[in-house]
């Protein structure tokens, strides 16, 4: 008797859910089931490699599936829920599910853009004055809001202004690194996206 793997199962009530609710809602089921036969046939026989959504903390697991070309370049053909993870059991949220044009969208924004103090449009710059242009900001911002002392006395060595947000593909060890670079720069309006 053959064995049914967890994974199995979970593809086979997946799909037999999404007919099921397709029909009632008016869909062709025909074709929502050749769209999956085009996509079984454009996976067949890649190779598959797990890993891990960058956005958020959650964690969900992937499988990336790529094909080697004939001239030895990688192709990346599909990323989706891995449903062996018990963290996302084959799901991923509307942004994870957006992780393969992470990769492979034309529009992905590839240089740092600077948009100079009444200038009308963003231009592509280095990331040499990217990062030059931060630090000059940072430092005169600092050096304008730095607070030593409250109004009794008190010692707060603050930084009043400059506010700092962290970004949803942070990793736990990235938001460590910033939250301890901008307490020592005496921040203390941190924020972060995605702190689950
Ligand atoms: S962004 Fe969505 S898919 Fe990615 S780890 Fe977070 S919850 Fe999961």
């Amino acid at each position: 008797m053959p064995t049914i793997t967890r994974r199995d199962l979970l593809k086979a009530g997946v799909a037999g859910a999404g007919a099921l609710a397709a029909a009632g809602l008016g869909f062709d089921v025909a074709v929502a089931q050749s769209t999956t036969v085009k996509q079984n046939l454009r996976i067949s026989g890649a190779k598959e490699s797990h890993s891990v959504c960058p956005y958020c903390a959650v964690g969900c697991s992937l499988v990336a599936y790529t094909r080697q070309n004939t001239d030895g370049s990688v192709q990346l053909l599909q990323i989706e829920g891995d449903p062996d993870s018990p963290v996302n059991e084959g799901r991923l949220c509307p942004k994870g599910a957006t992780a393969m044009q992470l990769a492979t969208s034309p529009r992905r924004v590839e240089s740092p853009l600077y948009r100079a103090a009444g200038a009308t449009g963003w231009k592509n710059v280095s990331w040499e004055f990217a990062l030059n242009k931060i630090a000059q900001n940072v430092k005169a911002s600092r050096d304008a809001t730095f607070v030593a002392t409250d109004g009794n006395g008190n010692t707060v060595n603050r930084t009043e202004g400059i506010a700092f947000a962290g970004g949803a593909a942070f990793s736990s060890e990235e938001g460590y690194f910033a939250t301890k670079l901008m307490r020592g720069l005496g921040l203390v309006f941190l924020e972060q996206q995605a702190r689950v």
